[in-house]
């Protein structure tokens, strides 16, 4: 048996976490991988949830959620431009609707003022709509955070692993750890995938979102247990509502409550409200949650389009009963811990990153030498919205796949889908294209796109069209062409 290639590192998770820990430790002369079950990367918690990068606002005193938010909230100022990654710095706003709520806002104001944090509370109610004209007329004061802001989560961490790949960190993904052994006279990992597939790592950062309790206890850890706290969203389309801020109600001890904001693509949404479920898989929508976020919006905003709903769902937060992050190397040496990043984890995402690393040069002896190749900065790929009508016929004379729209939504063309299927993360299957490029995620949620995108998949990745998935897995979309459906030239099991 051929014997498996040993690591420094070994990620467990391409979250936005685990992918901010790959690109940040991408910098140094070890060897790294990221493992992740899926066929993509974020595709657990970063996939579905409200994008904001927090300001550090509502968070217990002296917490890692205050310290690691406040950190990421300034760090993506940093990598952001620097791996081409969009964000808006729009602000949030909380809003009062009576005399306790704003004593409530009135408190967190003094508080982020002795934080450092920039924070205005407004009570002219003239001031108070000219910020954001939405709001109604019941709202009396409100709270402005100028540096809160929105970001595109799967944006954000494909570009992070991008980032760390071109820098030389190995993506393995489709690779579900299911058993870990300890090899304590080598001081070894031995990582197990459910199909028989093994990765030794001298260290591992357990940034399994949901699952990072299963994982811990692979390796004996029974410290913390994960609550799936599910969130549900309904959002709209592009321009249905011009917002000009985050807004948020007046948070309760167990949730900021229901925002209503745009995205940077111009789509706004309500969401999200928070139950705790007993599955990990739970991310179905239901119509008690639907209809909690809509009472909730309409406290706080004049209209909400209901004709222009383009599709709802749910993400799970991974919530403990510690209530903070735990971000430490645990009582196994070498094995360290980012567990419980629920909210605000997506804001907070690069300074875990920092932290992940001092901890490996403190605790688990690192010494980081900078590579001497490291490529500081990766390019964003060039798309339809970035040319100006010169520059794209300039384009279709070189390139004619430049002038066939594939999705009249989001305006993608075949050429970008082209150069995504053959970047530096293997796409194989529709949602991978959806998540790089949006066709299906506009008005028509991929209706007219689907089969063109799967068409252009299965060319460019040489597979036969019934083979182009969803998702990966089984996730098929066509099972056989109509003309041979009556016909035995298929075997039913080819594809079962
Ligand atoms: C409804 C909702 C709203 C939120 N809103 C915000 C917000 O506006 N701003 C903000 O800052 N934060 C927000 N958050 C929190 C934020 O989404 C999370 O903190 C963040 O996405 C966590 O990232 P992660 O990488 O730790 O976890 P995940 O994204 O869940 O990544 C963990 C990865 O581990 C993989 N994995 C699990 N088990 C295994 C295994 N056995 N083998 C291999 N791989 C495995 C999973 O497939 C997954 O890809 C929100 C969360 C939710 C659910």
């Amino acid at each position: 048996m051929p014997t498996s290639k040993l690591y420094d590192i070994a990620i467990i998770g391409a979250g936005c976490v685990g992918s901010a820990i790959a690109q940040r430790l991408s910098k140094y002369d070890i060897k790294t991988i990221l493992i992740e079950k899926e066929s993509d990367v974020s595709m657990g918690a970063t996939k579905a949830n409200s994008g904001i990068i927090h300001q550090g606002y509502f968070t217990t005193k002296g917490s890692l959620k205050e310290k690691l938010c406040l950190r990421g909230n300034e760090l993506i100022d940093e990598i952001g431009p620097k791996i081409g990654v969009e964000y808006e710095r729009i602000g949030a706003i909380f809003c009062a609707t009576n005399k306790i709520e704003h004593e409530t806002l009135e408190g967190e104001y003094i508080k982020s003022q002795n934080r450092g944090v920039e924070v205005e509370l407004i009570t002219e109610l003239s001031r108070i709509h000219e910020i954001e004209p939405q709001l109604n007329d019941n709202v009396i004061t409100i709270l402005h955070f100028p540096r809160a802001g929105i970001i595109i989560p799967f944006e954000l961490t494909i570009a992070l692993a991008e980032h760390a790949m071109i820098n030389g960190v190995e993506l393995n993904l489709e690779f579900e750890v299911v058993f870990i052994k300890r090899d304590t006279e080598n001081d070894v990992f031995e990582i197990h995938s459910d199909d028989g597939k093994k990765i030794k790592a001298k260290t591992i950062i357990n940034a399994a979102g949901i699952y990072s309790d299963k994982i811990a206890r692979m390796v004996g850890l029974e410290d913390f247990i994960i609550i799936p706290r599910r969130g549900e969203y309904i959002l709209f389309d592009k321009d249905s509502l011009p917002l000009k801020k985050i807004i948020f109600p007046t948070p309760t001890p167990a949730s900021k409550g229901i925002v209503i904001s745009k995205t940077v693509h111009g789509n706004f949404f309500i969401g999200p409200n928070a139950t705790e479920i007993e599955s990990k898989e739970g991310i179905n929508t239901t119509s008690i949650g639907l209809n909690e976020i809509i009472a909730g919006a309409r406290k706080i905003i004049k209209n909400l389009p209901f004709k222009k709903n383009i599709t709802n769902f749910a993400g799970i937060r991974a919530s403990t009963h510690q209530h903070d992050f735990i971000v430490e190397e645990s009582s196994i040496p070498q094995f360290i811990n980012v567990a419980g990043i629920d909210s605000p984890g997506l804001s907070s995402s690069l300074a875990i990153a920092e932290m992940v690393e001092q901890i490996l040069k403190k605790k688990c002896g690192y010494k980081f030498i900078k590579k001497g190749d490291y490529i500081p900065t990766r390019n964003k790929q060039i798309l339809l919205s970035d040319l100006s009508e010169k520059e794209l016929s300039e384009k279709i004379k070189e390139n004619p796949q430049w002038g066939q729209i594939i999705c009249r939504c989001e305006q993608v063309t075949e050429a970008e889908i082209v150069e995504a299927c053959n970047g530096p993360i293997p796409v194989k299957n529709t949602d991978m294209i959806k998540r790089r490029l949006r066709p299906g995620m506009g008005r028509c949620q991929g209706g007219f796109c689907l089969p063109k995108v799967m068409k252009i998949i299965s060319r460019e990745k040489d597979m036969i069209l019934e083979r182009v998935t969803k998702t990966g897995g089984k996730s098929f979309i066509v099972f056989r062409r109509t003309k041979l459906l009556s016909s035995e030239v298929i075997d039913k099991g080819d594809l079962l």
